[in-house]
């Protein structure tokens, strides 16, 4: 049976990257090997990370003055590099959800933590506003997209400090105006690859000004300097991440993923607002276009494993909720085909109609 993959990372690939590692496990651009046992060094590689850095450049646009690069370690690493790197006394964080907060906790080892605004009380269903970025710290930190939660900002804000973004979850979904921030981050897990690589924007001359001494693996210039080859790079999940973006260039670049990703978004939230059982979790205006987060209604709860085995059965897979939210939990990745989430609102539809 066909299955229908809302899983919240790792996550549905595109059946163009899949297919393109295939080939390139058994013969890596012509050169007898496969991807999983050739050298970082050769010049076939090589080839492979210098491309995968220029189309991130080319599909975000980013500016000149801007480096990308490929890490281990994950998002969760990001929350104490960022730190490490960019804070020298203090820095400003919002809370808005499980991830920011990991990041918070990771930040508080480094120096003082200002979190500006936070929803925790209200669960995380909206994010803060109103809130004011003092002027004196080192930076501004925000999860653009909360994975679990399923809130997002949507735009590119302007604060008077370096803004730092965690967008694992987003990357890709809309452009993004990189000028405004002086380092984006993200494990590629969710948009852009199999598990293994994290991918880092930053703005060079953000880096270099902190005293602390660095491990030379968590200091951003060495990675900056080589290229993402100090040491051996994750080279399997570079290779699909390289796969991935040349689909989203073929498929027309981020404006073309923006479009399609609103339109499943749009279909699946305007099923849940119609909906007499099912109900979504947070406030509409700050939505996630990316994962989305719905619950039946109190007098329907009881229904809920129900209508996870009515939905497994039509090839469904993946949308069981996260257990600080509950309910179900739909992520609406790039890869993700439109057909999927009629499949999901077809089946909400199917058994509304017989309960
Ligand atoms: C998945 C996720 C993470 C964690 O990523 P790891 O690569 O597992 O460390 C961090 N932040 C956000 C927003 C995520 O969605």
């Amino acid at each position: 049976m066909k299955k229908h993959n809302f899983y919240a990372g790792p996550s549905i690939m595109s059946q163009y990257t899949i297919d393109h590692c295939i080939d390139a496990i058994h013969d890596f651009a012509g050169t007898g090997l496969s991807i999983l046992e050739i050298s970082h060094r050769s010049k076939e590689f090589s080839a492979v990370i210098e491309k995968a850095e220029q189309l991130f450049k080319e599909l975000l646009d980013i500016p000149e003055g801007y480096r990308v690069i490929f890490l281990g370690g994950g998002a969760s690493l990001q929350f104490a590099m960022v730190p490490m790197n960019l804070m020298r006394t203090r820095a400003a964080y919002l809370d808005t959800g499980t991830w920011a907060n990991k990041a918070i906790k990771e930040a508080k080892l480094f120096g003082e933590v200002e979190v500006v605004g936070s929803s925790k009380a209200d669960n995380y269903t909206y994010i803060p506003k109103g809130y004011v970025v003092p002027k004196d710290v080192d930076y501004f930190h925000i999860t653009t997209n909360n994975t679990i939660y399923g809130t997002e900002i949507r735009h590119d804000m302007d604060v008077p400090v370096r803004l730092v973004a965690d967008m694992s979850s987003d990357i890709f979904s809309r452009p993004v105006d990189v000028s405004k921030y002086d380092l984006i981050y993200g494990g590629a897990q969710k948009n852009v690859s199999p598990a293994g690589v994290t991918f880092v924007i930053v703005r060079e001359d953000a880096l270099g000004h902190v005293d602390r001494v660095l491990p030379t693996m968590l200091n951003y210039k060495t990675h900056v300097e080589k290229g993402s080859m100090f040491n051996t790079p994750p080279v399997f999940p570079i290779y699909a991440a390289l796969q991935t973006l040349e689909w989203y260039k073929e498929l027309g670049g981020v404006k073309e993923l923006q479009r399609r990703d609103e339109e499943k978004a749009a279909v699946l939230y305007d099923a849940i607002d119609g909906s007499r059982m099912f109900v979504g979790t947070v406030h509409p205006e700050d939505r996630s276009i990316m994962n989305v987060c719905f619950v039946m209604k109190p007098e329907y709860k009881e229904l809920e494993a129900d209508f996870l085995a009515f939905a497994t059965e039509r090839g469904i897979v993946g949308i069981k909720g996260h257990r600080s939210v509950g309910g179900f939990r739909a992520s609406l990745y790039n890869a993700l085909p439109l057909e999927s989430v009629k499949v999901l609102t077809q089946a909400m539809h199917d058994f509304e109609a017989t309960h």
